[in-house]
């Protein structure tokens, strides 16, 4: 291993190079801890994917002076309006929230991880090895092995704690026997990203429709994301059935538009148990799925990645403490993904058909009404998840 330009021991081996783990390696190299991020891909994926940035992580990019480029490429979206069917009822506005970052921001997750690793790059050029798969991982009582295979040679890196930022599929999870339960629910949805041919410019606009809910963002480059509740899961979505389901639930016609992606997905949550397992930790959506009404997922793991590179040194250079140090660290980040988890529950109970709209009318009136809507504002922009919350 020592041929190439990585060495072969390190204090931190960072598995998988998405989102969450490209932000961890910055956190590290500002802590001063030795990794590398191993990552089977070439190039970040394709795809604009999870689109929304929230207030605490751009406080968190900030730390790290990178805030800037993500949202100069990114729209700021500070308010959405809200329908029931065709009929407004208001609007939620995040100006209220602490500045300056009163605002969502929508990138593309393709963009969001170029820029993560460019950021990544510009401190440390052997951080990422890319096109390195991890196959098998080894704990010792010291060390962890972690196998891995690269231009076509097998590889042996050394580390006293492997992080798994593997996803959702996690192979770190799955060899460390850890548990990952929880529960499927019963909503499902198609989405897709079409030219902005709408009024709301870079506003967010949600619609309570009997027939299920709409959620539309605005997107760089005159594109908006439209998701469209659905009563069964759709294998292939076709443009067709997006473009009627919103006119007939909303009356918006996107004839004219053009598309650049349609998919679908069900939801999940679930939580691995244990996140950290002697020398193996994990984080992001190797460590919790939440489900995506309300765009949390990506978040949650740079909050879990920013306390964990907050708890490392300690545990590093604590060596009697370190278990009851990450023992802590556990707490703070379920009970972080169970906040998480409930606030997504509660935005998906908000747009499942029902059988009492008035109630719904008079539920979501009184939400945009403050200062009910502060209280509402908070809990969209994920505050009160940030970094120690017990
Ligand atoms: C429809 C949808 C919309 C979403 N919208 C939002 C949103 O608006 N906001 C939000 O916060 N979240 C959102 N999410 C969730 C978000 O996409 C995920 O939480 C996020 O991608 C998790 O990042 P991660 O780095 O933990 O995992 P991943 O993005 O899955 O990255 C894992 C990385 O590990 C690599 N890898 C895997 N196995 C190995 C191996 N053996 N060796 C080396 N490398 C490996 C993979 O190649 C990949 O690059 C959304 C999710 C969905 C499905």
């Amino acid at each position: 291993m020592t041929t190439n330009n990585f060495s072969n021991t390190y204090q931190v081996v960072i598995v998988g190079g998405g989102p969450v783990g490209l932000y961890l390696g910055l956190c590290l190299e500002q802590a001063g801890i030795s990794y590398i991020i191993l990552e089977k891909r070439s190039a970040p994926r394709p795809g604009s994917r999870s689109l929304g940035i929230h207030p605490v992580s751009l406080e968190l990019f900030e730390e790290l002076n990178i805030a800037s480029s993500f949202i100069r490429d990114g729209v700021t979206i500070q308010k959405g309006h809200t329908f029931l069917n065709k009929k407004k009822l208001g609007v939620l506005s995040f100006k209220s929230c602490p500045k300056p970052f009163n605002f969502i921001l929508a990138l593309p997750q393709y963009r969001t991880e170029l820029l993560l690793e460019q950021a990544l790059t510009e401190k440390n050029t052997s951080a990422l090895l890319r096109n390195a798969t991890v196959h098998t991982i080894r704990e010792h009582a010291h060390h962890v092995d972690v196998h891995f295979e690269y231009k076509g040679k097998k590889h042996t890196a050394k580390a006293e704690y492997l992080v798994g930022c593997d996803g959702k599929n996690s192979s770190i999870r799955r060899q460390s026997g850890i548990s990952f339960k929880g529960q499927y629910y019963p909503d499902t949805y198609i989405m897709g990203d079409f030219t902005d041919n709408t009024q709301f410019g870079s506003d967010a606009a949600i619609f309570l429709c009997d027939k299920g809910l709409i959620e539309s963002f605005p997107l760089p480059n005159n594109r908006r994301r439209w998701v469209v509740k659905t009563d069964d899961y759709v294998d292939q979505v076709s443009r067709e059935q997006l473009t009627s389901s919103v006119l007939s639930r909303i009356g918006h016609s996107m004839n004219n538009t053009e598309h650049t992606m349609l998919s679908s997905f069900g939801v999940q949550k679930l939580l691995a148990d244990p996140m950290v397992k002697g020398r193996i930790i994990l984080i992001g959506d190797a460590a919790h799925i939440v489900s995506p009404i309300g765009g949390q997922g990506m978040n949650l793991g740079w909050l879990d990645a920013r306390d964990l590179a907050e708890t490392l040194p300690q545990a590093l250079y604590n060596n009697l403490q370190k278990d009851t140090i990450l023992n802590q660290y556990q707490k703070r980040r379920v009970h972080a993904a169970k906040v998480a988890i409930r606030r997504a529950e509660m935005n998906m109970k908000l747009g499942r058909k029902i059988n009492t709209p008035f109630f719904r009318k008079i539920l979501v009136s009184l939400m945009l009404k403050s200062p009910i809507s502060q209280l509402m504002a908070n809990i969209f922009t994920m505050r009160g998840i940030e970094r120690w919350p017990i």
